[in-house]
């Protein structure tokens, strides 16, 4: 089913960027007694579009999760999807939205089939048509054959898929997805993501997801990127970082970064960051620089690369520390472990 809104932009041949916003998030403010985990957010979402909120743990993106799905009222500012207020109009948005929480919802012990039965009854589907759209909704992630079996012995990704079923049943213009691929391998991260974007390409759902992997806030349409509760970028991939210029070379010490650091800020009047055994500089035309700077040190650089800007350094560039988080995920960010020493 194409969502009204969805459907409104197709019929009238009105593009994703002038369509009306199906989430618009207006100088939300949150407040936990004395600790602000929002302050002043403003964004909008648009139709079928798959829209990443990235931050680092703290950031505050489960606070504008739990607003969005109507589980807590903000302290002050709006929180529409569709045009319901969450905090005026819980019920009535509760119906437009499908959410996927960190947490497993589904149970272990019921099938596939009958986890979708009862998610149906919570919707007031039932009977023929109920029974249709569970067998659809399974053929729509793939575990059509897999229907009569106990969820327990599925995998963790394809668990997930069930969930993202849950989350769909009841046709929901808009997604909200919190971290949905934590515990995932790598194999079931990239199957959820096709899904995710089959979702938004084939049924125009608009899908707004939190999470805290660069590789995951790639495959977005657009990008929120948070820091301690502020929104500090907004804007497509590709266009953050441009924002940026230049490249970014990161050199392996063979001995000491720091010094390494020093002495390529003497000799060429860069700017350093040290990561670990790593030197990390940004440099119009990288590859030009980087035969100066081997021959200028010999013995001092084990190995080298350059590459084109990545999301982490445009959180470097506008918040001017690293990504970090106190959970680092192996996968999603270069830890820079002397700057967590120093948070210790
Ligand atoms: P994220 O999802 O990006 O990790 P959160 O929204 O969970 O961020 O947290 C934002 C800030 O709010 C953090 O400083 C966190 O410690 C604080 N916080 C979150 N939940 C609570 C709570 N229930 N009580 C007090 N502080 C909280």
């Amino acid at each position: 089913m194409v969502t009204k809104v969805a459907a409104l932009a197709e019929t009238v041949g009105v593009d994703r960027q002038s369509a009306e916003p199906v989430i618009s998030v207006q100088s939300l403010v949150h407040r936990y007694e004395d600790r602000t985990a929002l302050n002043g957010v403003s964004f909008d979402v648009r139709p079928a579009e798959l829209f990443g909120l990235l931050g680092p743990n703290g950031s505050g993106k489960t606070t504008l999760f739990r607003i969005l799905s109507t589980l807590m009222i903000p302290t002050s500012g709006r929180a529409l999807v569709m045009g319901c207020d969450a905090a005026q109009d819980p019920s009535t948005l509760r119906r437009q939205i499908g959410v996927v929480f960190q947490a497993q919802s589904i149970d272990p012990k019921l099938t596939a089939y009958e986890n979708l039965w009862h998610q149906g009854h919570l919707y007031g589907l039932k009977g023929s048509t109920l029974k249709r759209r569970v067998e659809e909704i399974l053929t729509r992630v793939g575990l059509a054959d897999r229907a009569k079996e106990r969820v327990e012995t599925f995998s963790g990704g394809m668990q997930r898929r069930i969930e993202l079923a849950k989350g769909l049943l009841h046709h929901p213009g808009v997604l909200l997805l919190d971290e949905p691929t934590t515990g995932l391998d790598p194999g079931a991260r990239r199957d959820l993501w096709q899904y995710l974007q089959i979702l938004r390409d084939e049924e125009h759902v608009s899908v707004l997801v939190t999470t805290h992997l660069m590789e995951e806030a790639e495959r977005c349409d657009r990008l929120a990127i948070m820091n301690e509760g502020n929104l500090v970028a907004l804007g497509t991939p590709a266009e953050l970082k441009s924002e940026i210029g230049g490249d970014v070379i990161l050199l392996d010490a063979a001995r000491d970064a720091d010094s390494l650091a020093q002495h390529i800020r003497n000799r060429f009047h860069v700017a350093t960051t040290v990561l670990g055994n790593q030197v990390r500089i940004e440099q119009e035309a990288g590859h030009r620089f980087v035969p100066d700077v081997v021959e200028a040190f010999p013995g001092e650089i084990q190995a080298i690369s350059v590459s084109k800007p990545a999301l982490e350094d445009v959180f470097i560039h506008r918040t001017g520390h690293k990504f970090w988080s106190e959970n680092p995920d192996p996968d999603s960010h270069v830890v820079d472990k002397k700057e967590k020493k120093k948070r210790r």
